[in-house]
């Protein structure tokens, strides 16, 4: 090889495996990957979900946050993706199609109620939607020719809960559809919902499982068979998750059970004091004895209920406005399950994604103001909401 030009040299250095064993694993930060023979070449292109053909079909890295996403849900495999939204999108586009029936959560996260509301139908995809915890608009939206049923819970941005083991059994009981469930929120630490029936769980990795707001990614869990249908229509779609994501993501799910039970713990703490602040209407954690659903999200979730909660003030929008402008710790952000508390007001930041009629629908206050723990002191974030509040 030395003998040839530098142009040749520079497209062949780097080509020799190392020996070297890393505790950290290496980034495969490549589009592609080569073949000593050309027989291998034509089975790693033809082979489903081959880990090391090309990026968009698999990579090792990828792989690897994948296997380690499948271990933490008990599932037999994984896909990663670009975003939550890729995810969930390749799941709808790859188990349905033109005719296909979905039910889904009206309390589903914004993005994913605006593509069932707004695109699904342009694909000849029908959705009836049903409200969470209404057992029998469920039974009423589900169809024997379901394909798809789309839950969430905790749900965004109100915590409310679905009783996960219910209604994939009543699912099961008069269609084949596949059970999606949205764990974004809970995490894999506080809720395992294959193990309570459904099929195919979600995660944005953008949020608890990167945990450091700097990566945005998807993943979807379930058998080896649902998986490998999915990346069928998912590989074409190319909503892949880059390998350098992939890697702080896994650096993520290395911290993912400490970060969660810190989230855990300070949510539970600041859940229960802002619940007795007179200026604040309502506060909405599964983990607060007052949650309509408590009793279901201890049954389902454990140890903990997550870092996520919203509560309501009085005076509307504007009094929302006036807590956020004037938080000092918590920054003013999308997002959650990180290492600083973030805070949104929903109403005004999902504006883009739904009509206003279709926000009605949904039945958001338009006082409620979203809340991710993040790691500071709880007694710092809740002096930091407090003092807030007294801008009122
Ligand atoms: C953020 C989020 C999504 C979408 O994930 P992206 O990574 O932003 O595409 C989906 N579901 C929930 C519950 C989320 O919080």
């Amino acid at each position: 090889m030395n003998d040839f030009d530098p142009y040749t040299l520079a497209a062949h250095f780097g080509g020799a495996e190392s020996t070297a064993r890393p505790i950290a694993p290496p980034i495969y930060q490549s589009s592609t990957f080569w073949s000593p023979d050309a027989d291998e070449f034509f089975a790693m292109a033809t082979q489903p979900r081959h880990a090391g053909f090309y990026t968009r079909y698999g990579n090792p890295t990828v792989r690897q946050f994948e296997e380690a996403v499948a271990g933490l849900e008990g599932a037999e495999a994984a896909l990663g993706f670009a975003s939550g939204m890729a995810a969930t999108t390749a799941a709808i586009m790859s188990l349905t199609g033109q005719g296909g029936h979905v039910v889904g959560q009206t309390a589903l996260y914004a993005g994913v109620n605006g593509f069932l509301r707004n695109i699904a139908p342009r694909f000849g995809i029908e959705v009836a939607f049903f409200a969470q915890g209404d057992l029998d608009a469920f039974a009423r939206a589900l169809k024997p020719q379901t394909r798809l049923v789309v839950l969430e819970s905790p749900s965004n941005p109100l915590l409310g809960v679905s009783d996960i083991a219910r209604l994939a059994a009543q699912t099961k009981a008069v269609s084949q559809a596949v059970v999606l469930i949205d764990n974004t929120i809970a995490t894999p630490i506080n809720q395992r919902p294959l193990s309570l029936g459904v099929d195919l769980v979600m995660h944005s990795a953008t949020k608890s499982l990167g945990g450091h707001a700097d990566l945005v990614g998807g993943v979807l869990a379930g058998s080896e068979a649902l998986i490998e249908t999915i990346w069928q229509t998912a590989h074409l779609l190319g909503g892949t998750l880059d390998p350098f994501a992939a890697w702080l993501a896994l650096r993520g799910v290395r911290t993912l059970a400490m970060r969660v039970e810190r989230h855990n713990r300070t949510a539970q703490v600041l859940a229960e004091r802002l619940e007795r602040h007179p200026k604040i209407a309502a506060v909405h954690y599964p983990g607060l004895r007052s949650h309509p659903q408590h009793a279901l999200a201890a049954a389902q979730m454990s140890p903990g209920f997550g870092g996520l909660m919203s509560f309501e003030v009085d005076g509307g929008l504007a009094a929302a406005q006036t807590v956020l402008a004037n938080l000092r710790v918590a920054h003013r952000s999308a997002s959650f399950g990180s290492f600083s508390s973030l805070a949104v007001h929903p109403a005004a930041m999902w504006a883009g994604t739904m009509t206003e009629s279709q926000m009605r629908e949904i039945a958001l206050p338009p006082g409620l103001i979203r809340f991710g723990v993040g790691f500071e002191d709880p007694d710092v974030i809740a002096g930091d909401i407090e003092q807030a509040l007294a801008a009122l």
